[in-house]
């Protein structure tokens, strides 16, 4: 038989006598299908029963938008935007807004399903919700970049609303663009809405600590997580795939604990220096060329050969699906903190889950610093009242800290992954949250 994604869909995923087959069809894509087998392995684990577990999983709305725009040639190019929001049950939903080529309305469904698990982690008051355009960012001009976030932003006006879904910066995206958003629908309304998005420019009811948070948190948890194995973490090496605003603050971070970055890499290409890299030095060549490609007193080194590289901590910060069935076999860390959502598949966990000299920070734990502190931003906006870094940042290792405790004893405890210990606790309170509101009508 021949196997098209579609039949492998209904192979893998969804019994043909699905009634919701047909209807979720449209997020065929291998991250949906893996955010979905993940799903499947928590609901048989925590004995859900048949009739939560579609009501759970999927998506409860979704969102796709034309975007024509003027390009600066004079020509009109129409984008395609989406935004997903997973579930409704614990207030309203957050999540990121990214800008890449390969954005489909699949891939946006897991990051949204993945939102769900890990701000039910952290007890954030939030379902999850992901949003993307297809573009190129790096290939539109700064006024062409505004006009597809504004006019992304406006063909959002009716699914959108400090109470109903708050995007944040993602893959592609930063303040500014948070700052294009905040004005568009501000102008709809007719006055400032700061708490619309999260992310946003502190001078514009940003919260001190938001653009750091995510890789300050990376550090944090690697940081806990040498404690538990028994690593010292300032004789530990770190290799990190990606070099934006999560990669980079992460390698600061560990730089802070005593680590050792020795391999970086990013989009274009890659730096390896086994006596470590003046992060310092990196940073400059990045502003200046926009990649770590070329950086001197370095060698290059690929994103396969990171991946591989003998080093206590591996951080993948990029995108999803970087660790496989391929290549697990061959890593040679003793951590792996997944700052990217997504980056090892379920093929990957089966093999690394038999490798018990490896210890995983799973995604929805190793990267939820960013959320919990936009909801820290979301708070301060609804407020009007703003707190200092240090507020913001004793608050979020709390969360974190709480959180990590809770993940590694249900994993100790019940002998499983800590990937299947955070995921079921995510999802065991959303199930509860179903359970007592109820079904209405
Ligand atoms: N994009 C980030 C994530 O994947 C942050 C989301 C947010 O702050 O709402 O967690």
């Amino acid at each position: 038989m021949q196997l098209t994604s579609r039949t492998l869909f209904s192979l893998y995923q969804i019994p043909a006598t699905d009634p919701m087959m047909p209807a979720m069809e449209i997020y065929d894509h291998p991250t949906f299908r893996m955010a979905c087998q993940q799903f499947d392995l928590v609901a048989d684990r925590l004995q859900m029963p048949a009739a939560e577990r579609d009501r759970i999983k999927y998506p409860k709305r979704a969102m796709t938008v034309a975007l024509p725009i003027h390009r600066d040639d004079g020509s009109t190019q129409v984008f395609t935007g989406y935004r997903v929001q997973h579930h409704l049950t614990l207030g309203p939903t957050k999540g990121g807004l990214r800008f890449h080529p390969d954005v489909t309305i699949g891939e946006v469904a897991a990051l949204a399903m993945w939102m769900s698990w890990k701000c039910a982690l952290t007890g954030l008051p939030y379902g999850g919700a992901k949003g993307g355009v297809a573009c190129d960012p790096g290939k539109l001009s700064i006024t062409e970049l505004e006009r597809v976030t504004r006019r992304y932003t406006q063909e959002m006006i009716p699914f959108i609303g400090p109470q109903v879904d708050v995007m944040a910066p993602d893959l592609g995206t930063n303040e500014q663009i948070m700052a294009w958003m905040m004005d568009t629908y501000s102008v709809h309304v007719g006055a400032t809405v700061p708490s619309i998005v999260t992310g946003k420019p502190v001078a514009l009811g940003g919260s001190l600590g938001r653009r750091e948070a995510t890789g300050r948190g990376v550090g944090y948890l690697v940081n806990r997580a040498t404690d538990t194995i028994g690593l010292d973490i300032s004789k530990a090496t770190a290799a990190i795939q990606g070099f934006g605003n999560v990669g980079s603050v992460a390698a600061l971070s560990l730089a802070r604990y005593g680590v050792k970055i020795v391999a970086v890499t990013d989009a274009f290409g890659g730096v390896y220096n086994s006596n470590g890299l003046d992060l310092w030095g990196l940073e400059k060549h990045v502003a200046g060329n926009k990649t770590v490609a070329g950086f001197a007193e370095a060698e290059p080194i690929t994103n396969d050969q990171l991946l591989v590289l003998p080093c206590d901590i591996l951080v993948p910060a990029a995108i999803e699906r970087q660790i496989t069935a391929d290549n697990a076999p061959k890593i040679q860390c003793r951590i792996i903190a997944e700052a990217a959502n997504g980056p090892t598949t379920p093929e990957a966990d089966v093999i690394l889950d038999q490798r018990s000299e490896i210890f995983i920070i799973p995604d929805v734990l190793c990267n939820a610093g960013g959320v919990v502190v936009s909801y820290f931003e979301w708070v301060q906006d609804l407020q009007s009242f703003f707190w200092g870094e240090t507020e913001v940042v004793d608050k979020l290792f709390r969360i974190l800290e709480t959180a990590y405790t809770q993940v590694v004893s249900l994993s100790r405890k019940q002998k499983i992954s800590m990937r299947l210990a955070a995921l079921s606790l995510g999802i065991k309170r959303v199930q509860e949250a179903k359970r007592l509101r109820g079904l209405f009508p």
